[in-house]
């Protein structure tokens, strides 16, 4: 399977079991998602999923402050 880095198009990869990294940008990808998901752009790195994850518990954390 050849992979471009869906975020920079770089070709210098890492070929790992289950994700890829690109040395271009040093962002990692789950290769189950370069086939569940067609448009490469909307593929997200699993560092931006971390970050999206982080992001969501913030926020459940305010939601229940304010509902104490
Ligand atoms: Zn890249």
């Amino acid at each position: 399977m050849r992979l471009n880095c869906p975020r920079c198009n770089g070709e210098r990869i890492i070929n790992y079991e289950d994700i890829i990294e690109c040395l271009d940008c040093n962002l990692e990808f789950e290769k189950k998602d370069f086939e569940l998901i067609e448009d490469k752009s909307n593929i997200l790195a699993i560092q931006e999923k971390k970050a999206i994850v982080h992001e969501l518990k913030n926020s459940i954390n305010l939601e229940k402050k304010e509902n104490e």
